[in-house]
């Protein structure tokens, strides 16, 4: 319990003890809601002895659900963690409708339609029919249909406007293909989760408790599932800020909150009111923003930090001076604080991806390292869609998009005239590509459409190739799942390494690095399911009188399939060089921090958007960015680097026997270093004392170094035992410096 509670304030413990059993945590940014939603779950499993598999955690990204589930490991002890329902909405609605989806009618290897495919769907309705829509609004507004539980049907019924026709059809269209294909789209999870446990609530019968993180965004159908996940023992607990609430462009809803409180009269509230992230000067400015929103509730923000410098406003006539600045402030203060900083500790917040280019170009002649999060994501890119594309065939494939991108590529010689051909009699036949492909190449029978010789002898070899390639995937009774042979069968028949040689002269080298790295998570995965252990988002509840479908080995590529749809990652997957700065969205920001901010193009028509209609949501986004930041560098040499340079300039003379003892006199013990204190949980403690270990090379002295978070711009500590004589702290370390010097 200590262990538990330890390093919570009161109102914190409170939250992660309370008996309540609704119970909301309200409270402005970096005052610890994850921590303590964090605790809670621990808590609950620990003290309260529910089952992790009876409990449901909702984050809003994969990455908070990695760091939740690290963070719990921690208290519960070593796969426990692994056991727990957590994960992003859409990844426990699939897990959910995998098991029992059969109860509605929902074949258990359904794909995924990812924004992409969805996209590129309606796109092509849109053009086969003529209709007069714009695809990407028709597309969101689909979504948002979705989310308020409207199906193509009820829409067409409702709608009595003639403009409005041709969107109904395009609704209608789209989910008779997705249905066709046995796809569901991301909305689709949810609604149709919704679904099941609306028919059949067994499937949650034995749920405990459930838990959500950044409450403020969810929309309405997710607030059905919250509300239907807890139904037998209604215990909910929700963390969130009204203030930073950003997706109402997703159909979030604001109003859930006091929904929530009129749905469950029997709510708690908690407030937390102090903030463990940013200095005093930072917080002042962001609610200097946020007070302008005159319909906000005020709300009590106590620092916990000093005060701190002012942040730096800056205004750049262009967009490469702004880069230009940047660059080299990240030189400026990294150079300041005697390499106490890393490029990890930096974040450029952006507000559209489109102002990332000026940046990442700076940033790149400086030789800065950085990776873009909320760009093109590691599983967007060409050569990995590729590979995954006939992953998705080989594992369905009744697939028309992923067959047809993949069907000539590499050259088969099947021209797109005849694909299109060919697509046509599919759908006049009322029949897939892929049965209509088979069939001819088995000479079975013989399509309308002309194929040339050459054609019908790729045909073949691709038909051959995806069925040879199921043989693995399926196979006898007994014997292991070849998930990775099939993958480099793949890989080898379609010579894909010379494929890309061939195609990207420049850099078919990393993108064959990205083709590997695709190769090691599958390997990952196979692992995981060999060990017998969970896999990480596999964890449901055990139900009773419900029948719960079991695994094949076939399905792991269903389920690594499914993995990949669902990720929200940006970067590479293993998250790849962990010293780099970090360029995000402010939306993909949000729950994260970092030692130092920067808001490129905060003016008008990009914060707040030129398009935005609710410059009160601007204005919260605004306010998202600014308070990812800990502190703002000081623009004078700071006291925590003088004291490292101090510490530093000291050793030089101890090890050139300067001062004021030798070497011989120092006993053998090998140094030790440790960083603690408040908000250094952030940050990587072997990072920093690498540097300063360089400084020290000689080993024959036991040194202990406290730092605090530079967000306190406290004074660093430097204890060194040195023997006879000691020195105690940095400051005596200056001062005997100083008079040595003197
Ligand atoms: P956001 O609204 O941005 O998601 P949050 O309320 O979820 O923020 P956390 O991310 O949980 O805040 O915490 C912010 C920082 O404060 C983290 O570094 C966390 O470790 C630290 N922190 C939280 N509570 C305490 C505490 N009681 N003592 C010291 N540090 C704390
Ligand atoms: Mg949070």
């Amino acid at each position: 319990m200590e262990a538990l509670l330890d390093g919570l304030n009161a109102a914190q413990r409170s939250a992660v003890t309370s008996p309540a059993s609704v119970l909301q945590v309200l409270a402005p940014p970096g005052s610890g809601k994850t921590k303590t939603l964090t605790a809670r779950v621990a808590y609950l499993i620990n003290h309260e002895r529910l089952q992790p598999w009876n409990i449901i955690v909702c984050t809003f990204t994969v990455k908070a659900a990695r760091e939740m589930k690290e963070r719990i490991r921690g208290f519960v002890g070593d796969g426990i963690e692994a056991k727990l329902v957590l994960g992003t909405f859409h990844s426990v609605a699939r897990r959910f409708l995998v098991r029992y989806g059969q109860e509605i009618g929902i074949s258990k290897n359904f794909g995924i339609a990812d924004t992409g495919d969805s996209s590129a769907i309606i796109k092509r309705i849109i053009q086969r029919q003529q209709y007069n829509v714009e695809p990407g609004q028709a597309r969101g507004r689909i979504s948002r249909l979705k989310a308020r539980g409207l199906s193509a049907e009820q829409f067409a019924a409702t709608t009595k406007k003639a403009d409005q026709h041709e969107f109904a059809c395009v609704y209608s269209e789209y989910e008779e293909y997705l249905k066709a294909q046995n796809l569901l789209d991301y909305d689709d999870l949810l609604v149709r989760c919704v679904e099941l446990l609306q028919k059949h609530p067994a499937c949650v019968s034995s749920i405990q408790a459930v838990l959500i993180d950044e409450y403020q965004d969810t929309n309405n159908i997710q607030y059905e599932l919250m509300r239907l996940m807890a139904q037998r023992m209604r215990r909910i607990t929700i963390v969130g800020d009204p203030d930073q609430s950003i997706y109402s462009f997703r159909s979030a809803e604001i109003k859930n909150l006091l929904r929530m409180r009129d749905d469950y009269q029997e709510s708690i509230v908690i407030n937390l009111e102090n903030n463990y992230r940013s200095s005093g000067c930072i917080l002042s400015s962001a609610m200097a923003v946020i007070e302008q929103d005159e319909s906000r509730l005020s709300k009590t923000l106590l620092p916990t930090h000093c005060v701190g410098e002012q942040p730096t406003l800056r205004h750049l006539a262009t967009a490469q001076l702004e880069a230009k600045w940047i660059v080299e402030e990240i030189h400026r203060t990294k150079t300041l604080t005697a390499g106490l900083l890393n490029y990890n500790d930096y974040a450029i917040l952006i507000r559209s991806t489109s102002i990332s280019l000026s940046v990442e170009r700076a940033l790149g002649n400086a030789g800065v390292p950085y990776r873009m999060v909320g760009g093109k994501r590691f599983f967007d890119r060409a050569e990995i869609k590729i590979v995954l594309d006939y992953l998705r065939v080989i594992n369905q494939p009744d697939h028309n998009d992923a067959l047809t991108r993949v069907i000539n590529l590499p050259s088969r010689k099947i021209g797109e005239s005849t694909v299109k051909a060919l697509l046509e009699e599919a759908e006049t036949r009322k029949i897939t590509l892929w049965k209509l492909i088979l069939d001819c190449a088995q000479g079975r029978k013989k399509p309308h459409s002309k194929i040339s010789a050459p054609a019908q002898k790729g045909l073949e070899t691709f038909v051959n190739l995806i069925l040879t390639s199921r043989r693995k995937l399926l196979p006898e009774e007994g014997e292991e799942c070849y998930l990775l042979e099939l993958i480099s069968h793949v890989l080898q028949k379609i010579s894909f390494e010379a494929y890309l040689k061939s195609t990207y002269k420049a850099n078919w080298k990393d993108r064959w690095a990205n083709v590997e790295e695709l190769v090691g998570q599958a390997t990952q995965l196979v692992t995981t399911i060999a060990n017998g252990e969970e896999v990480a988002d596999e964890a449901l509840p055990v139900v009773e009188g419900i029948e719960q479908r079991q695994d094949t080995a076939a399905d792991i590529l269903s389920k690594f399939l499914a993995n990949v749809a669902l990720s929200t990652e940006i970067e590479r997957p293993d998250g790849g060089e962990p010293n780099q700065v970090t360029i995000s969205t402010i939306h993909a920001a949000k729950g994260l921090e970092w030692p130092i901010v920067f808001i490129p193009a905060v003016y008008d028509g990009s914060i707040p958007h030129s398009r935005a209609e609710d410059h009160d949501e601007e204005r919260r986004l605004l306010y998202v960015g600014m308070t990812r930041a800990q502190a703002q560098i000081l623009r004078r040499p700071c006291p925590l680097a003088a004291d490292v340079q101090a510490a530093r300039s000291l050793l030089e003379r101890i090890e050139d026997d300067q001062y004021p003892l030798t070497r011989e006199e120092i006993d053998g013990e090998e140094p030790s270093w440790s960083a603690s204190g408040p908000g250094t949980d952030g940050l990587e403690p072997s990072l920093k004392r690498r540097k300063l270990e360089a400084s020290t090379s000689f080993s024959s002295t036991t040194m202990s170094v406290t730092m605090q978070n530079h967000a306190n711009f406290s004074v660093a500590t430097a204890t060194l035992k040195t023997g006879n004589a000691g020195f105690t702290s940095a400051r005596d370390l200056r001062a005997l410096q100083e008079e040595a010097e003197a």
